[in-house]
């Protein structure tokens, strides 16, 4: 697996200019384009092409290894990535402890069109084969369990199988992983999270060496109308300049919060794929660069987690995770299948002892 080299995609838009062109990269808010005669090969109309998007786009690829196209948010690339691959009669498998959006995007909608929808918990994934699934759709880590699975074994059974697979790489990013180089057909994200890093915007993207579904991804977003703003392409660009330094200082920032909370009287129970007891801890040294941002613990109770997170100066209490400012939650408040008590954490770009500080502080003070 291949790092992407973010030098070279720092210099992607500079290597290409002429003399007196802007560095910066330019946010084109236009609807028009200036048009006379054949319209070839020029951008045409604003739902059609961006030139702050192709660029934004650019980048991307460069990240992914494989071409990319963006929407106005996760849940928009995952919708374009399925609807530009099942059909009526569909059989689609998808992870129980996924992004729970997905799971009611197949549920509500998918499977009213005659897509047959099956359900595996991440940890069991394989049980019970591929035969016979037209999509399979895995998210690894898991959200927000942070269970993992055999990226490249699944890929393989489900291609000799006939099917194709479609990776949720959200919680890692290409920064972390790149699934494509691991045999799956499709990356979708959300560039929301950390790729955007600021908690200033909503995007997505999806990502394949697949030319043929690629075409339909693009004509999904054509025809559906799911383009992201301007605007937000440009921010994220300006994001996804500082995503190296800023995802590298995050996850050397969680391993060493992992191994502090682990030996912390208030922590019941951490998942942190870092830690060489977690139960994916060999999969992500096998098929991972790093081993993320996040981190869960579960505390003593309901009351005491609210308390912890309501009260470390250091941690919003938000939902999404991902930004600059580290962030924390309990996700049993929408419903994920976790104890009430579990508490997902994204680490940040604070100075790691500022935040343990604040952190150990709070833990104490319960
Ligand atoms: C947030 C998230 C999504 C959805 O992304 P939006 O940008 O909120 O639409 C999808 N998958 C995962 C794993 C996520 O964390």
């Amino acid at each position: 697996m291949t790092t992407p080299k973010t030098g070279e995609m720092l210099h992607l838009r500079g290597n290409a200019l002429d003399k007196g062109e802007p560095v910066a990269l330019p946010l084109t808010q236009s609807s028009m384009y200036h048009l006379p005669g054949a319209p070839d090969g020029h951008p045409n109309y604003g739902r059609v092409d961006n030139p702050t998007w192709q660029h934004l786009e650019h980048v991307l690829a460069h990240l992914e290894g494989a071409p990319c196209l963006t929407f106005p948010s996760g849940m928009g690339a995952i919708s374009a990535a399925l609807f530009a691959t099942v059909k009526s009669g569909s059989r689609i498998l998808i992870p129980s402890d996924g992004y729970y959006v997905t799971r009611l995007l197949a549920d509500r909608f998918l499977s009213n069109l005659g897509v047959h929808v099956t359900e595996r918990p991440t940890t069991a994934f394989g049980d019970g084969g591929f035969d016979g699934f037209d999509v399979v759709f895995v998210e690894s880590p898991s959200n927000p369990g942070l269970d993992m699975i055999d990226l490249s074994a699944v890929a393989a059974c489900v291609r000799a199988a006939g099917g194709i697979t479609i990776a949720d790489n959200t919680t890692l990013t290409p920064m972390g992983q790149r699934p494509l180089d691991l045999g799956i057909d499709v990356v979708v994200a959300s560039d929301t999270k950390a790729m955007g890093g600021h908690s200033d915007l909503l995007m997505g993207h999806v990502a394949s060496r697949n030319a043929q579904i690629m075409e339909r991804v693009k004509e999904w977003r054509r025809v559906s109308g799911a383009i992201p703003g301007p605007h937000e392409a440009w921010l994220l660009h300006r994001g996804l300049e500082t995503l190296d330094v800023r995802f590298d200082r995050m996850c050397s920032s969680a391993q060493v919060l992992a191994q502090r909370l682990a030996g912390h009287e208030a922590v019941k129970q951490i998942r942190y794929p870092g830690l060489p007891n977690d139960p994916s801890h060999a999969l992500a040294k096998a098929q991972t660069q790093r081993f993320g941002f996040l981190l869960s613990i579960t505390l003593e109770s309901e009351a005491k987690a609210e308390e912890f997170i309501n009260a470390c100066p250091m941690l919003r209490p938000a939902t999404s995770f991902g930004g600059v400012h580290s962030s924390a939650e309990r996700r049993a408040r929408w419903g994920d299948d976790v104890d009430p008590a579990f508490i997902r954490l994204s680490v940040g770009c604070e100075p790691v002892e500022e935040l343990w500080q604040a952190i150990e502080a709070s833990l104490n003070a319960l």
